[in-house]
């Protein structure tokens, strides 16, 4: 993995420079060293690709639901195939733990296979309208789908939006993130391997408010699916409003983990911990603002900051590491910054906070897991987003208390309840302003179900069978008797 990588933009099969012939350097997030440049893709390379996804559009959606399911199953194969090597690309890329990495992979291939499945069972419908006749639906592809991916968790992510999106038929020009822009062009690559004929799936690199932008607006893209922060999304949604482009948005997250009394405290520790720190808190469903019930308050912060203190922080590519770098330097400074402003808001430090000062560390983004307690709920730290490994502790009194606090956000991603009473679980998770929730564990994403945010987390759906209504549209027909 020492080599430097040379990436090239993946247009209509072939593998091309950017027509300005611009390159971007990729950093390794652990190391700080330069390990791979990326071929820049501008304005003019974004119309190249969709005029060409545009072209390739008339014969995908004619591959039959036969032919289109085996293809999506090639690739989930093919991935699976590469799964070592996508982990460890990914993992050097973002800086991510090596096991995250094997993971997101897994769910990548998981994900293929899920869509290449719904092919065949996703059709119209007939209607019994008061006229003569027959009233039917058909679905049909949307067209050009314009995808644009955060760095967080690339493959999967993508994975997410391109599956759903071949399976119904449409073409795709995929604008990876800057900064991780490498699973994406593998993922084109094996994706031509598994017989996605040439044009269906592109992959352009590119800055984002250049090439995203242009994608985002380009006329001939009749629907774009964006994951991102909520100021790029609220950007994007205003250049896909020009033309009345179909527009899919996921966005940012602060949610909130609500520990009752009667919580299983063993798992509800562990949990809170993970929900947070997976991914080195780069994570939109981080459950970073953390409600203890007051009575378990002290003990829970103590044996929370006791496992805080445990974890293994390492290189990515090491296999017992659980902390990895932040995405890059400039990131971890923002990151620094919220904790800072948080000892300045008057939070209480418990533990981390700082830069590991071993050795191996020296160049790379890491950053010491860190919690805040007797965070108050107007605090910046507590209302916004931070995305890094920093969970604040929030105490409260009443369930009602409780369910304010959660909601005193602007946005509504996802978020976590701990109890053993059932009504209890059920009343606060309906009072919940959110659009994912777990009861007593701390995940809640599942490709079988709709993931998505209310408020500023989003719109639209992606999983499920969900997703298919935002890759699709529904035409009727009536066919007089
Ligand atoms: P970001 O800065 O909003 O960037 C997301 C993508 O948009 C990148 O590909 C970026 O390209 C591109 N972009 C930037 N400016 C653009 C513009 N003007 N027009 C079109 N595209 C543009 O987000 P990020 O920092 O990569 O990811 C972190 C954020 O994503 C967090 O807020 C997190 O909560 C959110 N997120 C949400 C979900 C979810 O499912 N709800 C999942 C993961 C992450 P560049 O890389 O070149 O800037």
């Amino acid at each position: 993995m020492g080599s430097h990588l040379q990436e090239l933009l993946l247009i209509g099969g072939d593998l091309v420079p950017a027509a300005s012939g611009l390159q971007a350097d990729l950093v390794d997030p652990a190391t700080g060293e330069i390990w791979a440049a990326v071929a820049a893709g501008g304005v003019e390379d974004i119309d190249r690709a969709v005029q060409v996804a545009d072209q390739a559009r008339a014969s995908w959606r004619k591959v039959n639901s036969h032919d289109r399911t085996r293809i999506l199953l090639n690739l989930a194969n093919l991935i699976r195939a590469q799964g070592e090597a996508l982990a460890q690309l990914e993992s050097r890329n973002v800086g991510k733990p090596i096991r995250e990495a094997r993971e997101e992979v897994g769910l990548a291939a998981d994900c293929f296979e899920y869509y290449a499945g719904a092919i065949n069972k996703i059709g119209g419908q007939t209607i019994p309208v008061a006229a003569a006749g027959i009233s039917m639906t058909l679905r049909e592809p949307v067209g050009v789908c314009g995808l644009i991916a955060p760095w967080n968790f690339p493959i999967a992510i993508t994975a997410w939006k391109v599956a759903p999106a071949l399976a119904m038929g449409n073409t795709i020009v995929l604008k990876p993130a800057s900064q991780t822009p490498l699973t994406a062009l593998r993922l084109g690559e094996l994706a031509l391997q598994a017989g996605v004929p040439a044009g269906v799936f592109n992959v352009i690199p590119g800055v984002g408010n250049v090439a995203g932008a242009a994608l985002a607006s380009h006329p001939l893209v009749r629907k774009v699916s964006f994951t991102g922060s909520t100021e790029i999304g609220s950007a994007v949604m205003k250049l896909a409003a020009e033309d009345i482009k179909r527009i899919t948005l996921e966005l940012g997250g602060k949610s909130a983990n609500l520990v009752f009394v009667d919580a299983d405290l063993d798992k509800a520790v562990l949990k809170a911990l993970w929900s947070v720190l997976g991914n080195a808190g780069q994570d939109c469903c981080a459950r970073s603002r953390l409600l203890l019930e007051r009575p378990l308050y002290e003990e829970f912060l103590y044996r929370l900051s006791h496992e805080f203190k445990k974890l293994k922080i390492g290189l990515p590519l090491q296999e017992e590491t659980e902390i990895g770098a932040l995405i890059s330097l400039a990131h971890r400074d923002r990151v620094q910054h919220y904790i800072e402003l948080g000892k300045q808001e008057g939070a209480t430090l418990v533990c981390g906070g700082m830069i590991p000062s071993q050795d191996e560390f020296r160049g790379g983004a890491f950053l010491q897991p860190t919690l805040f307690a007797d965070v108050d709920p107007n605090m910046k730290i507590a209302q916004e987003e931070i995305f890094g490994p920093v969970l604040c502790a929030i105490p409260f009194d009443t369930e009602e208390e409780a369910i304010a606090i959660a909601n005193q956000s602007l946005y509504g991603l996802s978020g976590s309840i701990w109890t053993r009473d059932m009504g209890r679980a059920l009343r606060v998770a309906r009072a919940i302003e959110t659009g994912v929730l777990s009861i007593n564990t701390g995940h809640s994403v599942h490709l079988e179900a709709p993931f998505g945010g209310v408020k500023r987390s989003g719109l639209g759906r992606e999983l499920g069978l969900a997703v298919l209504d935002h890759y699709s549209e529904l035409k009727s027909i009536f066919i007089a008797e």
